[in-house]
Parts: C-alpha cells; structure tokens; sequence
C-alpha cells in the first residue's frame, strides 16, 4: 500500500490534480483537473454511460443543477440532509460528530484495543438523537485532534445544502439550492422519460452530473469535496419485484469495478448499519484506500418513498400503468449511486504502482507506472522517433497523425528512449511506439506494452486497427 502523499504528489506532477484556485491560497474542498485528470474522468463517466445506458432497459438524463425548491421539500432534504456537528471551544475547530468518533475507532484499532473498538462501534450504530453522539465523545474521553482539548460544544444539526438566490431580488421567496443528488432530478423526470421513451417497468434512468454539497470537515483529497460528480442511475420497478433488482444491481456494479481493472481485493460490500430515511435496504460498495476503506459507490433499493412524495408535493400523479396485466402501481426504485471523482481516486490508488525492472542494458531501476485499463488511461499510446533526423520523425508523425484521429496520443522526441517510457509509464500510457531504422526500411515500428514491458514489430499502416483490437 502507497502513501496518500506519494500519490497525490504524482497527480499534481503530473498535472492530474490540482487545489482550485491554487494562486490564491486553494479553496476548500474543490479540486480542479488538469490535462491527465480531465481524460481520465472523461474516460471514467463513458465507461460507465456505456456499461449503464448502452442496454435496454435504461436510458439517459441531463437535468439541470438548480430545481424548484419544493423538489428538496418533498425529498426530505431541507430537514433531513444533515450532519451531526461538533466544536471544540478550545482550538475552535469543527467536525462531523459521528466521523469524530469512527476515527478514534481506527485509533484503537491501531493499538489494537479490539474490544473497545467493537463496543463503541456498536454504539455509534445504535445512535438515535444527536446527543447520543456528545455522550460518547464525553464517556470515551475523545480529543480534539488538533488541541488534543476535551472542551466540547453540545452537537446541532448542520444542512448540507448550498443557498443561492435566483434572478435579482435576494429575499426568502428566490432562495434555490445547489442539487446536493443527481437523484432528484431523475425523480421529477420519471413520466416525461417513460412517456417520451415509451419505457416499460422494469426500466432505469441515468445520469452524470455535478452535485454539491457543504460537507462540514473535506480531507483525504477527492474522497470528500464539496464539488463533485455524481454518476447515478434510477431503476424503476413494479413492488416486490425490488429485492431481486437490488441483488443485481449490487453485483453488476461491483463487478464492472472490477471489470474496468480494479483489484477485486481491494473492493468489498458493506451493509448500511443504519438506513437512511428512504431506503428499506442499502449497501455500498467500498475501496480499500491507503487511508482505510471507504465507499465509492451506494446501491439503495429506495421504496416508492421518493415518487409518492413527489406526487404529493406536486398533485402531478407518478403512476405506472400495466395494460398487459391490467395494474397500476407507484413503481419502487433501486438506486446505484456512484462518485465519479471518488472512483477515479480509487482507480488512481489502485494502478499506482512503484516496482524495480531489469532495463535494456541489463541493469535494475526502479520505475513508478500507473497500470490503468487501457479504456481509462488518460494517454492511450506515445510515438517516439529513435532520433530526431534521418526521416525518422516525419514517418512518426505520420503514424501520430494517423493514430490521433482515433485515439489520444503523445508525441515525445526527448531524452533517451528509456527516459520516454518512464514518462508514459508514469502517466499509464499502454503502448509505447517507436519509428527506428528499420521502420524506413520495411515500415514497421516497435510497440512496447506497458505492464510485460513485452515488444513486438508491427506494421505501422495496421497500427490503429492493431490497438483497437488490444483495447477490447
Ligand atoms: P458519505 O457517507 O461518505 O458522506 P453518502 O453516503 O452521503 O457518503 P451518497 O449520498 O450515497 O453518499 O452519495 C453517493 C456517492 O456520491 C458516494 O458513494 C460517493 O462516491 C459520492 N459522494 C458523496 N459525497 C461526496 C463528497 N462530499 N465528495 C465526493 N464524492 C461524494
């Protein structure tokens, strides 16, 4: 396991990541996305809009950020969607009560105080109001990790949810929030998609989008921002039929995470302790990062809680009518609900890799090479000229050209060849491809495979077909 640092330090590098608005001090809790980071994401969410929405039984959505303020009524959101808070009176620093307190249950569990962790585990769990979450705080003798002070305000509930105004006039009336869930928007959309789409229970709507959220404490990089993407899908089915829908789903979604090159050791399931206010099962899907594990990814069977309150709040009815089976129901949902940026953060930490190679002159070196899938590597090939005359770079860039028009590549004419393949390797580039001497002669170029470091000639007018049919 690699350090959080290291990793980060090489996606900032590299140009992957950086702190938004880095000039002016960084703003928390937001992250922008440099040429590598922006193929990468890219990458990600068509991935997913393919494994998800190229089916048929479920179609696509783009709804917009900002909604009618009731759609967070009628969801529960303006009274619900909140975290406990906590202050320390001492250093003045802010948390999240409950997260407070799973730290110090990692803490133990690094002093291997086992029992104790299990005991105030199950407490944590059992928790019903928010002063439960002062009470254990105070009995278990928790600090401020900054101060390391036990002066500790009482807990209050804090809304999530980002406050805007809509048109000029900054009163009650034009208040509007930042969408904290692509999910609502999938809700307020369900008979205008079935009706336009001519869908039939059981069918899925998806959609990728921004979500915002002002999450009381953000740490460990892109894992929890404020700004992030959602990349969501909806499944609308006919009651009862939820649990068989919700194991598929569990497993589809945990299986194209492996599919996209995850290690399936890194990936497990974790049932929710305590359901959220819509939900009648729930599990997530979590990665094993270098800071613990984490979810990446929630699958929810949701009930009929979110359209019936949508039918309520709006008079609109949210009825699905069987004519074969002559029946009308409130469908049920099943929710996968994914981050695209905590994804891509677990597809970082799970390619990053540092490992020592024998190089062409029989030496070892050590090399760091990030082993992505080749559909989510930011670069899919570089093109090398051996040297820089001769002919050789303009039948490389012919090949660049060529290959440019299918796929994104790099042309790099400096350094050594070795100092080239380090550079793509530390960025996942799968194919290296080098124009030498003998490519004049008989067209062909050296393609090195990223991960066996393994090199074959081929014929450089078969080389974009050649690496369509290693992408499959
Ligand atoms: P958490 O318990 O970590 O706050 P959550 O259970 O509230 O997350 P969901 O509401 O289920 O999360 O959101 C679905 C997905 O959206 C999560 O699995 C995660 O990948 C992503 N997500 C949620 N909050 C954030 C955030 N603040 N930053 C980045 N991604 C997030």
């Amino acid at each position: 396991m690699y350090k959080l640092e290291t990793i980060i330090s090489l996606a900032k590098h590299r140009g992957f990541v950086f702190q938004s608005s880095e000039v002016y001090g960084g703003l928390n809790g937001c992250w922008d996305y440099g040429p590598l980071g922006v193929e990468l994401l890219k990458n990600l969410k068509k991935e997913w809009w393919k494994a998800m929405t190229y089916r048929d039984d479920v179609v696509g959505l783009d709804a917009s950020i900002l909604m009618h303020p009731k759609v967070w009524e009628a969801s529960g959101h303006l009274t619900q969607f909140s975290d406990p808070m906590i202050d320390n009176k001492t250093s003045k620093a802010r948390y999240r009560a409950d997260n407070l307190i799973e730290e110090f249950i990692q803490k133990l569990r690094k002093k291997k105080k086992t029992d104790k962790a299990d005991t105030l585990e199950q407490k944590l769990a059992e928790v019903k109001e928010l002063s439960g979450y002062y009470d254990l705080i105070i009995e278990y003798g928790i600090g401020c990790p900054v101060s390391g002070s036990k002066e500790w305000t009482e807990v209050r509930n804090f809304n999530l949810m980002f406050k805007t105004f809509l048109g000029p006039l900054e009163d009650s009336k034009s208040v509007v929030y930042l969408r904290p869930e692509t999910a609502q928007g999938i809700f307020v959309n369900f008979k205008n998609v079935m009706e336009t789409a001519r869908m039939k229970v059981p069918f899925g709507i998806a959609q990728i989008g921004k979500a915002f959220r002002n999450e009381i404490n953000t740490k460990n990089f892109l894992f929890r921002t404020r700004e992030f993407e959602q990349m969501e899908m909806q499944f609308f089915v006919k009651p009862g039929d939820d649990t068989e829908w919700y194991d598929y789903w569990k497993q589809t979604r945990h299986d194209w995470y492996v599919t996209m090159g995850m290690n399936p050791e890194s990936i497990k399931f974790k049932d929710h302790d305590k359901l959220a206010h819509y939900a009648n099962r729930a599990v997530d899907i979590e990665y094993n990062f270098p800071f613990g594990w984490g979810e990446i990814e929630g699958i929810h069977s949701r009930t009929d809680f979110d359209l019936q309150a949508h039918q309520k709040f709006s008079g609109k009815k949210f009825e699905y009518v069987d004519t074969v089976n002559k029946d009308r129901f409130v469908p049920f949902v099943v929710e996968t609900s994914g981050g695209v940026s905590r994804s891509l953060m677990a597809f970082l930490c799970d390619a990053y890799t540092e490992e020592e190679i024998t190089n062409d002159k029989g030496k070892t070196e050590s090399r760091t090479v990030l082993k992505f899938h080749k559909k989510l590597a930011p670069v899919t090939a570089a093109v090398f000229p051996l040297v820089n005359k001769n002919g050789m770079p303009e039948a490389a860039r012919k090949i660049y050209e060529d290959l440019q028009k299918h796929f994104k590549v790099q042309y790099d004419t400096s350094g050594a060849i070795g100092r080239r393949y380090r550079r793509q390797d530390e960025i996942g580039t799968p194919f290296c491809l080098t124009v030498d001497g003998q490519t004049l002669e008989d067209g062909t170029v050296t393609v090195r495979e990223r991960d066996s470091m393994l090199q074959e000639r081929v014929n450089g007018e078969n080389i974009v077909k050649y690496i369509y049919d290693k992408m499959l």
